[in-house]
């Protein structure tokens, strides 16, 4: 059974208390120097919720295979348990993006004291998997992303995971205060998942993350069984490249082919229209041929909106 406890809590100035709770199995291989420690995260943006169904289903899982488990595996559902209580992406009263304040800081404002509290729980984990579910405006297949800084010890491990695409992009300024960054700096090993779309379940790319979990656990030592069957290799974005796709004026976004498609160039993805005056006002057209990785699921837009995004295969040509 999994130990569930309070690793972190917080007086918060309304007389509650901010709280951060873990679920942990194999707490018998504390004192086992060889044994390693892995942390699935989720939650850190309060709207992303495919990450607890992923934490269930591992729990369930590891409750019916107590026999298998080698290792530590420490499970946080919810870590900006605030927003998640309140539908609130960041962290309720300080409107602050928790993702951005990391490494954090015990003698800063409540966000960088949480962003503390977390890195200081989670330190000596040799992995962590930390899953978000993009936002409410777009919907993403399974992918891990990497800044590029961490390439080479990253993607190996997210080969592991069951994913369908691992993308590698260059490391901007605002990554350095995510916490992926803080553990990964730290020794931690920290693969950051998206996938899905903000405030829904999808049931199938939480099973697929499951056994990706669970392959990596056995490839790490931590669980002790036969990999899982069909494992799927991920498109490396190296092969390739990312093409955006903007809305050009403001209008109602109608999507014209399903997310996760593959699609030739001059695709049409959708079109931008005008309820009011009943105008379709632009054909949404793919610059590149490839796989539709990421789609609108938001339909009200803004010029210069993300509508989707398209992943090239260009191999042959380099
Ligand atoms: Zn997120």
């Amino acid at each position: 059974m999994g130990i569930i406890e309070e690793v972190f809590t917080i007086e918060l100035p309304v007389g509650e208390n901010f709280r951060i709770q873990r679920c942990r199995y194999g707490s018998e291989f504390i004192e086992d120097k060889k044994a390693k420690r892995i942390s699935i995260v989720s939650g850190i943006h309060g709207d992303e919720l495919e990450g607890q169904y992923v934490c269930f289903l591992l729990g369930e899982w590891l409750r019916n295979n107590t026999n298998k488990i080698r290792g530590i595996i420490d499970i946080y559902p919810a870590i900006n348990s605030l927003g998640i209580d309140s539908i609130t992406r960041s962290v309720p009263f300080y409107d602050v993006d928790l993702n951005r304040t990391f490494p954090g800081s015990k003698n800063d404002f409540l966000p960088a004291q949480i962003a503390s509290g977390v890195v200081d729980v989670m330190r000596g984990s040799d992995f962590a998997i930390d899953i978000h579910s993009s936002n409410v405006f777009l919907r993403e297949i399974p992918q891990v992303r990497i800044a590029k800084s961490q390439e080479e010890t990253l993607v190996p491990l997210a080969n592991l995971l069951n994913i369908d695409f691992v993308w590698v992009h260059d490391a901007v300024t605002v990554l350095e205060s995510t916490f992926a960054h803080a553990m990964n700096t730290i020794g931690t090993k920290t693969l950051v998942v998206e996938m899905g779309v903000g405030m829904r379940l999808g049931y199938a790319y939480g099973h697929q993350l499951l056994k990706g979990i669970l392959n990596l656990m056995v490839h790490e030592g931590i669980l002790e069984m036969e990999p899982p069957k069909e494992v799927r290799f991920p498109i490396q974005s190296h092969v390739g490249e990312v093409a955006y796709l903007n809305a050009c004026c403001p209008g109602l976004f109608v999507p014209a082919i399903e997310h996760c498609q593959v699609i030739e160039q001059g695709t049409v993805v959708g079109h931008i229209v005008d309820p009011l005056s009943g105008i379709s006002k632009a054909e949404v057209i793919a610059p590149i041929g490839g796989i539709l990785f990421t789609l609108r699921a938001y339909p009200i837009v803004y010029e210069g909106s993300l509508l989707g995004r398209i992943f090239g295969s260009n191999k042959e040509e380099k």
